[in-house]
C-alpha cells in the first residue's frame, strides 16, 4: 500500500467535501488536526508527514460522515468562540460567530458595572456564561437551561476554562429558576419559526431543535422572556438578547410593552443586520 501524506490526503478529501460547505479546505484540516492529534499549523508546517493507515480509516470515517451532512464541531467535539475553545455535543446548539457580538455588547455593559450579577438564559453550551465570566472577573453569573444535557457541557466547559466556582447551573423554563433578581439579563434563546424548519440547512438541522424552534413566528420565547424579565432585574439593570434578523420591530415592542420607561435599542451584527435588543432601565 503507498504511504498516504498529509497534504495527500487533504488534497482528495477537500474535494469530497465541497457539494457540502463552502470552506471544504479549511474543514478537511480542522478534521485531520483532529485525528492526528495536532494543531492545524503542523499540517501546513509538514505537509509530507505520513499518516498511518489507522489514522487514515479514521479520518475518511469522519470524511464521510461530514459529507452526510453531520455538522464538524459535532464530529471534533470542539468549536472556538471568542477566542476560547469550547466542547460542544449534539445536546448543544453549536455556538455562532453573531453571538460573540452579543458578548461584545455584554462586555461593554460590564465595564460600566463589573461586579454586576448577570444570568444566561438558555445557556446551551455555555459559551456566553462561560465566556463573560471568564473576561468579567468580578461578575457572577446564572446559566439556565430546560436542558440537563445542555448544563452537563456547560459545566465542562466552565471547569475547563476555570470559572465553575463563578457559575451557577439552573435547570428549568427561562426565568422561573432565577432565586434572585440580576443585574444583566442576557441570552440566545431559540427564535426560528416552526415552519422554517424544513428550509433550513440539513447541517443546522442536526442541531437541538429545541434551542432552534419558538412557536409560529419564532417570537414564542423571546415574548415570554421578556414579559417575565422585568421582575427579575434590578434598578438600572440592563437585557441584552439576540434575535432573528427579521424580528426586530416585533421584539422592540415587545420590550417597550415591558419596559415602559426603558431606553429600548436594536442592534447590529458585523454583516449590518440587526440582530440585538438591547434594554437599559433607568
Ligand atoms: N442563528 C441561529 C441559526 O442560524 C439561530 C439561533 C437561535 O435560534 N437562537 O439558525
Amino acid at each position: 500500500m503507498p504511504t498516504l501524506s498529509v497534504e495527500s490526503l487533504l488534497r482528495a478529501s477537500s474535494l469530497r467535501l465541497q457539494a457540502i460547505t463552502d470552506r471544504p479546505r479549511l474543514e478537511a484540516e480542522l478534521l485531520l488536526s483532529h485525528v492526528l492529534g495536532c494543531p492545524r499549523i503542523a499540517l501546513w508546517t509538514a505537509p509530507e508527514a505520513p499518516v498511518t493507515a489507522a489514522q487514515a480509516q479514521a479520518f475518511r470515517d469522519l470524511l464521510e460522515r461530514r459529507a452526510a451532512g453531520e455538522p464538524l464541531p459535532y464530529l471534533t467535539g470542539r468549536r472556538e468562540f471568542y477566542g476560547l475553545s469550547f466542547i460542544v455535543t449534539p445536546a448543544v446548539l453549536i455556538p455562532r460567530p453573531e453571538t460573540e457580538s452579543l458578548v461584545e455588547l455584554a462586555l461593554a455593559w460590564l465595564e460600566g458595572h463589573p461586579a454586576a450579577l448577570v444570568a444566561d438564559i438558555g445557556t446551551g453550551s455555555g459559551c456566553i456564561a462561560v465566556t463573560v465570566a471568564r473576561l468579567a472577573a468580578q461578575t457572577r453569573v446564572y446559566a439556565v437551561d430546560i436542558s440537563a444535557d445542555a448544563l452537563a457541557v456547560a459545566r465542562r466547559n466552565a471547569a475547563q476554562h476555570h470559572v465553575a466556582e463563578r457559575i451557577t447551573f439552573l435547570e428549568g423554563d427561562l426565568l422561573a429558576p432565577l432565586p434572585e433578581p440580576v443585574d444583566l439579563l442576557i441570552g440566545n434563546p431559540p427564535y426560528v419559526a416552526e415552519s422554517a424548519w424544513d428550509t433550513l440547512p440539513p447541517s443546522v438541522r442536526r442541531e437541538p431543535r429545541e434551542a432552534l424552534l419558538a412557536g409560529p413566528r419564532g417570537l414564542s420565547l423571546l415574548r415570554r422572556l421578556l414579559q417575565q424579565a422585568p421582575a427579575a432585574l434590578r434598578p438600572g439593570g440592563a437585557v441584552l438578547l439576540e434575535l432573528g434578523e427579521t424580528q426586530g420591530k416585533a421584539v422592540a415592542r415587545l420590550a417597550r410593552d415591558s419596559f415602559p420607561a426603558a431606553e429600548v435599542r436594536l442592534r447590529r451584527d458585523l454583516a449590518g443586520k440587526v440582530r440585538f435588543l438591547s434594554v437599559q432601565l433607568p
